[in-house]
């Protein structure tokens, strides 16, 4: 679904992404793990085009992104493409970002009725799907903040699923969460996983990387210093900074 080569990013000086190379093909789960400030975050953006880049390509669904400009200068040159392209790839943030003066399920069917413009019973109708599955179909008429995070967090992952899009990128999904409230969450991302969402996964969960993941990246000062199946990496990681960093978070 997703196919980035080569991509490099820098904040005026800071080079961020120093030539990074990944793909998340249909139905796979891609861990994206490392440090922090290791560029994690920024690949997801880029990889969504919320942050412009200036060298390498994405491609979505095998067609290249159009640029204009080169370098610092280098846009995306046709606003369609990026609406359907970020409408087709949902993030889920580590603060939910749900809109606080919306019911839960207006929050759910904002984006389907004002962006993509769909008839508003039929999303509806979808909306109150997807929280039944993710298991707050009672919430409906409630307000963001009389929620618990990991009901907030599914509230946000049924919002993200509303956009029926191509791929789901989660930035730090229970990062934010108590450790009970995580599992919560955790749970409804491994039955994603298994229905075969196609997924981008950005963790410090090192369990839900190596329960969900088909590939594992990791990550180092804008590079991927190692990359395979989690079985290989999480108990056979060949570079010494994969074993420091795993070390170091268990
Ligand atoms: P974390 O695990 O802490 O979330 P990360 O791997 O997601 O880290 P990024 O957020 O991608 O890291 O940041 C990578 C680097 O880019 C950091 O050095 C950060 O300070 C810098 N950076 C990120 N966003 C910006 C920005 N908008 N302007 C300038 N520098 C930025
Ligand atoms: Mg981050």
């Amino acid at each position: 679904v997703i196919e980035i080569q080569g991509l490099h990013k820098a904040y005026g000086d800071l080079e961020v992404l120093k030539g990074v190379s990944m793909t998340a093909p249909r139905g796979h789960v891609v861990s994206l793990i490392g440090s922090s400030g290791s560029g994690k975050s920024t690949l997801l953006r880029c990889a969504n085009l919320l942050e412009d880049s200036q060298q390498g390509e994405i491609l979505f669904e095998g067609e290249p992104i159009h640029w204009k400009g080169t370098g610092l200068h280098r846009r995306p040159a046709d606003r369609k493409q990026v609406l359907r392209i970020r409408t087709n790839l949902s993030m889920v943030f580590q603060q939910f970002n749900l809109w606080a003066h919306m019911t839960i399920l207006e929050n759910v069917m904002e984006a389907p009725v004002t962006v993509l413009g769909r008839p508003k019973a039929d999303v509806e109708a979808a909306a109150r799907g997807y929280l039944d599955k993710v298991g707050i179909g009672d919430k409906c008429d409630v307000y963001p903040a009389q929620m618990s995070g990991g009901q907030q967090q599914r509230a946000a992952i049924a919002r993200a699923l509303c956009m029926e899009p191509k791929a789901l990128l989660f930035d730090e999904p229970t990062s934010a969460l108590d450790p009970e409230l995580e599992q919560e969450v955790v749970k409804v991302i491994k039955a994603l996983a298994e229905e075969g969402r196609t997924m981008i996964i950005v963790t410090h969960d090192m369990r839900l990387a190596n329960d969900v993941s088909d590939h594992v990246v990791f990550l180092h000062k804008g590079l991927i210093e190692e990359e395979g199946a989690p079985s290989a990496l999480f108990s056979n990681p060949k570079t010494e900074r994969l074993q420091q960093f795993l070390s170091a978070t268990v």
